[in-house]
């Protein structure tokens, strides 16, 4: 967040985004499932500029073992942003900001995993960013419950995000990089669709409470139009396979 910047107008007179987006719209959006042969699950999500694989392994057993859990699996996710996913060249291996956005995917994704059913095991979600333009952590952990639901891991439901933000004293919708850099605050949210229980809620900048609870409002809506793109891809994927098995 770079604060507000008199010298670059992020929204002008018609009220248009510097994409040519309205407020509240949200970049286009691909979800693909099922693309990787090696991993147990995988996904593949393009989201507005940023290009993102999830791929998950397991239940499987734990190394080291000391970090096995008797009762539940343990829920491993790591987001990785790749040396050449940016304009300047990233330093390789994990940082502050990969360790903290892999805990609170994490956390995300083990809310949803029914980890009870597979103790002592680990189940690996890797989030590999190849391209990114702000809104990487939504947009990871939306593919990486579609690649859970991929490895057929049972789930109370997927999980599914978007972010809001403040640009030039205006709260809009699923902030893109010049957006993100130039813009006063980001709010990235993620929910459990079915019940619309927040498991991710973020911020950086500053907005007031009632811009936070509308920024909130509309991130919420709008994860419910992603959700209905995730079980598209997952549908997608089964009625490929279905068509192979019939044409063999
Ligand atoms: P998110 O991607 O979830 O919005 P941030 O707000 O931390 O997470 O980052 C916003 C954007 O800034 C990223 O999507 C990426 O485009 C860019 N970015 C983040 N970290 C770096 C970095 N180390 N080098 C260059 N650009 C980065």
């Amino acid at each position: 967040m770079g604060g507000i910047n008199k010298d670059i107008k992020l929204i002008d007179e018609n009220g248009k985004r510097i994409d040519g987006r309205s407020f509240n719209e949200l970049r286009p959006i691909k979800i693909e499932a099922g693309v990787l042969e090696r991993a147990d699950g995988s996904a593949y999500i393009e989201w507005g500029n940023n290009k993102i694989i999830a791929a998950v392994y397991g239940p499987r057993e734990v190394y080291p073992k000391h970090m096995q859990d008797p009762s539940r699996a343990v829920l491993r996710a790591r987001y990785n942003m790749a040396a050449f996913s940016v304009d300047e060249r990233k330093k390789p291996g994990p940082d502050r900001r990969s360790i903290e956005l892999s805990l609170v995917i994490s956390n995300a994704l083990s809310s949803v995993v029914l980890l009870e059913q597979f103790p002592r095991t680990a189940i690996d979600v890797f989030i590999e960013v190849l391209q990114a333009d702000a809104g990487t952590r939504i947009a990871g952990l939306t593919a990486a419950s579609v690649a859970l639901a991929d490895a057929g891991i049972p789930m109370k439901d997927l999980i599914v995000g978007c972010a809001a933000g403040k640009v030039d004293n205006t709260v809009v919708l699923d902030l893109n990089k010049e957006e993100d850099n130039y813009g006063q605050a980001d709010l990235p949210v993620a929910i459990i669709p079915r019940t619309k229980e927040i498991v991710l809620f973020q911020m950086d900048g500053d907005m007031t409470f009632d811009e936070v609870e509308m920024g909130l409002n509309m991130a919420i809506d709008a994860a419910l139009k992603v959700y209905e793109l995730q079980k598209d891809a997952l549908r997608r994927k089964y009625i490929n396979l279905a068509q192979e098995d019939e044409q063999q």
